[in-house]
């Protein structure tokens, strides 16, 4: 599949290049180093050891080349949280076995539909895992995606990799002596984002509506906005309590003081960036202004730089 996935992601970047050729060339030097970045991920997954982080008595984060993923263990089988890169999942099962090993079902829980976070689905269900996520993740990982940003073309992912038990705003899910709350959020980093709340645990996954310490990534190719990122953020933290556990899709492990500052600065730079859209700048005069330069040496320094990430805002606001 991946090979597939390759493949033909490479025959899509090409045949885009070449209709590309008025895009300013930023944009194409930026498609082709984020591909490379994927393939580089990919590769990663294989080789990037899990980290193992205890958040409660049965409640684990680990922490490996895809996206955050969060286990729960006990007698009635393990809840994991995201599935990585497909490459990674012997190392994520490995992983698991350390924490619990039993023959019982269990459950993988999908954030959101992207390619860090689904891309071992297929691997995990194979393994006796059952795909629980937003009704609208099933439909996206069913059909062929884009990722605009990157110039990134996905096929259909295989019948094992859909989520089987698909929600549309609230599931709860009584498990192993914890009651979880898993509640879509309206679209923000995709129209596919849900947090999983662990009550007794007091761990709360909130997926890609959070990267921790760094500029996100929004995918407007899929309903993403930096809108539905402020009103994301804004949900999860009225969920959250000061002593909440907060797992970020990406970047450490936080807490509500940690989201607070990180809803902050989203705020801030959507108020910058729209005073300059609505009095009539075009994206570049946007960028040239550099509305985010208050807070670039903290943020700038992750998936998304500066420049990249003032222009979806510019785009989805
Ligand atoms: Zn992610
Ligand atoms: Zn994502």
């Amino acid at each position: 599949m991946s090979e597939n996935m390759n493949r033909r992601g490479f025959l899509q970047l090409g045949a885009m290049a070449g209709a590309a050729a008025m895009a300013p060339r930023w944009v194409l030097a930026q498609a082709a180093q984020a591909t490379d970045r994927l393939a580089q991920m990919r590769a990663a997954g294989a080789t990037t050891p899990i980290k193992t982080t205890k958040l409660y008595d049965n409640v684990f984060l680990l922490q490996g080349a895809g996206g955050n993923m969060v286990v729960q263990t006990g007698p009635e089988g393990k809840v994991l949280i995201d599935s990585s890169f497909s490459t990674a999942v012997a190392k994520i099962r490995e992983a698991m076995d350390a924490l619990s090993k039993d023959d019982a079902s269990h459950t993988l829980i999908n954030t959101h539909w992207h390619i860090d976070h689904t891309d071992g689905n297929e691997a995990l269900h194979a393994a006796g895992f059952t795909i629980l996520a937003h009704e609208k993740t099933r439909e996206r990982l069913a059909t062929p995606q884009t990722m605009k940003l990157f110039g990134i073309s996905l096929p259909a992912a295989a019948a094992g990799a859909l989520p089987v038990l698909t929600f549309d705003s609230v599931m709860h899910v009584n498990h192993n002596g914890d009651s979880l709350d898993l509640v879509h959020f309206d679209p923000a980093h995709t129209d596919t984002d849900i947090y999983i709340h662990f009550h007794k645990a007091d761990v709360l996954h909130v997926g890609d509506i959070w990267f921790n310490g760094m500029y996100p990534f929004i995918d407007e190719g899929t309903g993403g906005s930096i809108g539905g990122m402020i009103k994301g953020s804004q949900a999860a933290l009225g969920v959250a309590s000061d002593s909440t556990k907060i797992v970020p899709g990406h970047g450490p492990l936080g807490n509500k003081a940690d989201l607070q500052k990180y809803h902050d600065m989203l705020a801030t730079v959507r108020d910058k960036v729209a005073a300059l859209k609505s009095a009539g700048a075009s994206e570049q005069e946007a960028l040239a202004k550099k509305p985010t330069a208050e807070f670039d040496a903290t943020w700038g320094k992750g998936m998304m730089n500066a420049d990249t990430f003032t222009g979806i805002v510019y785009r989805t606001l």
